[in-house]
């Protein structure tokens, strides 16, 4: 019997051991540094588990940026449609929610956790919990700090399903990469994570917590090449975050990186145009005050307070001078949220260290999937997507190898 050991008990390495575990042959053996699995996948699933995406095959992989071209096999193998089935084949609905994103019915994680993790121990996987992995030994030997002992074990084939390094509490703290010399690594960088505005004391009190929605965000590069995108926001006391924001994370955080600084700015009434706007603000103020001109003109209390952090009481009655800023309405980002408050991570093990079936050269026999690999994406469901597939894909490449000899 083939011994299997998989480190990491997130959506990765479950969906490995599924794999791994369907016919009989192998022992699997799932390890993890916390006292349950999937804490990650839970705490997705409390903002609702957006598992996966219902765009065209072809626009869904072009999240992947610059890894689009080792990501789309995986992808291929199990688009999609049948992450939605598999999500199915445990009895749980899915729908198609407006923005086109895909959720289980009750938009919830648990009960696929539960289900799944039913499937898994009937299937004969067993779990070591409280088993945190910290490298090898000198003679190959998985080692392991567990509360009482640090324990050793051997196994025909490891897969490292570690995750990254965003929500550490949560078990994926990133220290696996101790284990790894520095030249196998990116450094992690915060993904689909908020960033800082210094906002008045004024305004952080009145509108910390609130969602700006139909706007248009606007990044436009040193190159002057715009990237634009409509959506909405939420403005939280330190600065913003949300769906919008994520979007251009990346394009955010690597020009803070870059250059110290962003050319960021808001549309905050993309459907209007400057002109109309301009002929709204204008009419006669007559009794009403300030915000009621603005109410008036299809201005609600969040843009006026905007256009007050950076307007001044004499500009506020310069229709034209309002105008344009509600039309262009720079966003002053200073630097990103710390890491460890971002959904996801970008770095990781670098592909390079790897050959084309996700094995680490190094260390033949060893496998390395999900969230610790150096990609990101934006949220949308492609992360959960692109961590079941690459499981699937590397364990449907073990089998193979392993029918082969
Ligand atoms: C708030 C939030 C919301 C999210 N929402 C979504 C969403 O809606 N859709 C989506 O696609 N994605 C979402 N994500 C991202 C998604 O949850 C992750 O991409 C996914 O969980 C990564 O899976 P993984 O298996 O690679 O790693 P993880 O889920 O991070 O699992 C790694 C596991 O490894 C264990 N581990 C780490 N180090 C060790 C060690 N040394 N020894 C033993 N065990 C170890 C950890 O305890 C953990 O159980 C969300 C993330 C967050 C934080």
């Amino acid at each position: 019997m083939k011994q299997i050991a998989i480190i990491g008990g997130g959506p990765g390495g479950l969906m490995a051991a599924e794999r791994l575990s369907a016919q009989p042959g192998r022992v699997v053996t799932l390890y993890d540094a916390m006292p349950s699995v999937g804490r990650k996948f839970l705490q997705a699933g409390r903002g609702g588990l957006n598992i996966t995406h219902s765009k065209p095959l072809d626009e869904f992989i072009c999240a992947y940026g610059e890894r689009q071209t080792e990501i789309e096999p995986w992808i291929r193998a199990f688009p999609p449609q049948a992450v939605r089935d598999w999500v199915e084949s445990f009895g749980i609905q899915t729908f198609v929610g407006s923005s086109g994103r895909v959720y289980p019915e009750d938009m919830k994680a648990a009960p696929l956790l539960r289900a799944w993790l039913k499937r898994l121990r009937a299937q004969g996987v067993q779990f070591a919990m409280r088993h945190r992995w910290t490298g090898w030994s000198d003679t190959g030997a998985l080692r392991f700090q567990t509360p009482s002992s640090v324990v050793q074990c051997q196994a025909d084939i490891t897969l490292l399903a570690l995750g990254g390094a965003s929500w550490p509490h949560l078990g994926s703290t990133g220290e696996w990469t101790q284990a790894f010399e520095p030249s196998h690594l990116a450094p992690f960088l915060a993904a689909n994570g908020g960033f800082e505005i210094n906002w008045s004391a004024i305004f952080q009190a009145k509108c910390a917590g609130q969602p700006l929605k139909s706007v248009a965000l606007k990044i436009t590069d040193k190159h002057n090449q715009a990237w634009l995108q409509k959506g909405e926001l939420l403005i939280t006391k330190q600065g913003v975050e949300g769906s919008l924001i994520y979007q251009a994370s990346r394009l955010i955080r690597d020009s803070l990186i870059a250059d110290g600084k962003v050319d960021a700015e808001l549309d905050l009434l993309p459907d209007v145009s400057h002109s109309r706007l301009e002929q709204k603000l204008a009419k006669p103020q007559g009794k009403l005050s300030l915000s009621n001109v603005f109410k008036r003109a299809g201005i609600d209390s969040l843009r006026l307070n905007l256009l007050r952090e950076q307007l001044d009481n004499n500009a506020l009655k310069e229709p034209a001078r309002v105008a344009a800023r509600l039309k262009a309405y720079p966003l002053a980002i200073t630097q990103a949220r710390p890491l460890s408050e971002a959904i996801s991570s970008a770095g990781g093990l670098r592909f390079e260290s790897l050959n084309k079936t996700s094995e680490i050269i190094t260390r033949p026999g060893c496998y390395a999937i999900g969230e610790m690999l150096d990609w990101e994406a934006p949220t949308g469901g492609y992360l959960l997507t692109a961590v079941l597939a690459q499981a699937r894909y590397v364990a449907q490449q073990i089998i193979a190898q392993q029918e082969i000899h």
